[in-house]
């Protein structure tokens, strides 16, 4: 994959997050680093990007579960990515 298309599927992936009504993910485990799909519009994330998503729609009122069902099995990953904890 050259620059050009590395490109046209940044911009692609960032037109499918922007557009997005509510992103949700359905992953039993992930691994560090790992990019995750939402089931509604297909684009990619981080799990850090993830992580801020839920905790904004946790803080308007929404439950973490709406979003991502294993969000608490999964916390632990997700805080040592945050934190560059390579265990
Ligand atoms: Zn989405």
């Amino acid at each position: 994959m050259n620059t050009k298309q590395i490109w046209a599927e940044v911009q692609d992936n960032h037109r499918k997050m922007r557009t997005c009504k509510r992103h949700r993910f359905a992953h039993k485990t992930v691994t560090l680093g790992q990019k995750i799909n939402c089931l509604e519009c297909g684009a990619y994330m981080h799990l850090t990007d993830i992580g801020q998503y839920i905790a904004g729609y946790v803080a308007a009122g929404g439950g973490a579960a709406d979003i991502w069902p294993a969000y608490e099995a999964t916390g632990g990953a997700v805080e040592s990515e945050r934190y560059g904890d390579s265990a």
